[in-house]
Parts: C-alpha cells; sequence; structure tokens
C-alpha cells in the first residue's frame, strides 16, 4: 500500500523523523481501504463459504474486516451471496440504500452474479438488474482465495478513488441509471 502513496516536499518547520507530506486523498483512501467493514447478505450456500473466508484459517481480520456489519448504517461493503429471489430483490435495494457513502458492492458466487444455474422465473438474474456492483466474484461457490481477490481489489478502489466519488459525473450516471437519487 505505501508504494501508492506519494511524499512530496515537506514544508518548512515539518521536517525531520516522525514527519511526513501527502495529500488528503491519499491518506484518507489509505484509511478507508484498510477498514472496509462488510454487511454479509448472504441467502444460501456461496455464504457457507464467506465463513470459512472469515475464520481464522483464511482471515479477513488482516484487511481490517473482521467486522461483519449487520446494521446497513455501520457498513461500507456490502457482500451478496447466494441465490436472490425476486421477492427479495427490494430488501436487497433497500439495505444498499441505506448505506452511506462511499460503499461499494461485490458480487459473491454465479447466483449473486447473474441467477447462477436457478434460470426461472422467480430467481432475480443478477443483483446489478437492481444495484451497481463493483466486483463479480465468479465461481459456485468461490474459494475463500477468490473472496480475498475480491476484497482486495474493493481495496485498491477505495484507495485510489475519489474523496468526491458521489459527485463524479460517471458515477452519478450510474445511480441514475438505477433511478437511485
Ligand atoms: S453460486 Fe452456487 S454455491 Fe453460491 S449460492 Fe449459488 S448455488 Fe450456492
Amino acid at each position: 500500500m505505501t508504494a501508492n502513496i506519494k511524499t512530496v516536499e515537506a514544508p518548512e518547520g515539518y521536517e525531520g523523523s516522525g514527519f511526513f507530506a501527502t495529500s488528503f486523498d491519499k491518506v484518507i483512501g489509505l484509511a478507508r481501504s484498510h477498514s472496509l467493514w462488510p454487511l454479509p447478505f448472504a441467502t444460501s450456500c456461496c455464504g457457507i463459504e464467506f465463513m470459512a473466508a472469515m475464520g481464522s484459517h483464511y482471515d479477513f481480520a488482516r484487511f481490517g474486516s473482521e467486522r461483519p456489519s449487520f446494521s446497513p448504517r455501520q457498513a461500507d461493503l456490502l457482500m451478496v451471496m447466494g441465490t436472490i429471489a425476486k421477492k427479495m430483490a427490494p430488501v436487497v435495494k433497500q439495505v444498499y440504500l441505506q448505506m452511506a457513502e462511499p460503499r461499494w458492492v461485490i458480487a459473491m458466487g454465479a447466483c449473486a452474479s447473474s441467477g447462477g444455474i436457478f434460470d426461472t422465473y422467480s430467481v432475480l438474474q443478477g443483483i446489478d438488474r437492481i444495484i451497481p456492483v463493483d466486483v463479480y466474484i465468479p465461481g459456485c461457490p468461490p474459494r475463500p482465495e477468490q473472496v480475498i481477490d475480491g476484497l482486495i481489489q474493493i481495496r485498491e478502489m477505495a484507495a485510489n478513488e475519489s474523496l468526491r466519488r458521489r459527485n463524479s459525473p460517471e458515477y452519478e450516471a450510474l445511480l441514475a441509471s438505477y433511478k437511485i437519487q
């Protein structure tokens, strides 16, 4: 991570050991990327694989993400894992809407990404029909290593995105395409 931090000449009077100068957005990005709080929206078997990723062997905690949040207002990473029935879709969207910015979304597994093997009238064919998705993790189920890889990709986004992500024209257009204010 430190490779992403570009240092600049220290202002006069702030030099020597214990001081360095960088830009505010880099520091905030560093903090955000090391403290993502996931909200596990687990409806079926992929959730079990997520539990394995949270366990001591794979250890999500080393990324600062050991605190699963079951309250949307205290989470910034929505992880949807499992089959989402169309009846459940409004609930997923409401949870997403209740999360404060900045927020990111992972679709874990084939079901959350595309409906998986359940190409039926009752199953949502991917959560990106209702909310924007940042990272898709393929597999049925994905292995914990893939879940960690997905988290690492979100961390890189969080570290490098603008502080005013929500105000970027691209992001505003993306939300507007989902009819989200
Ligand atoms: S992708 Fe496979 S393992 Fe994951 S919820 Fe769907 S059926 Fe279960």
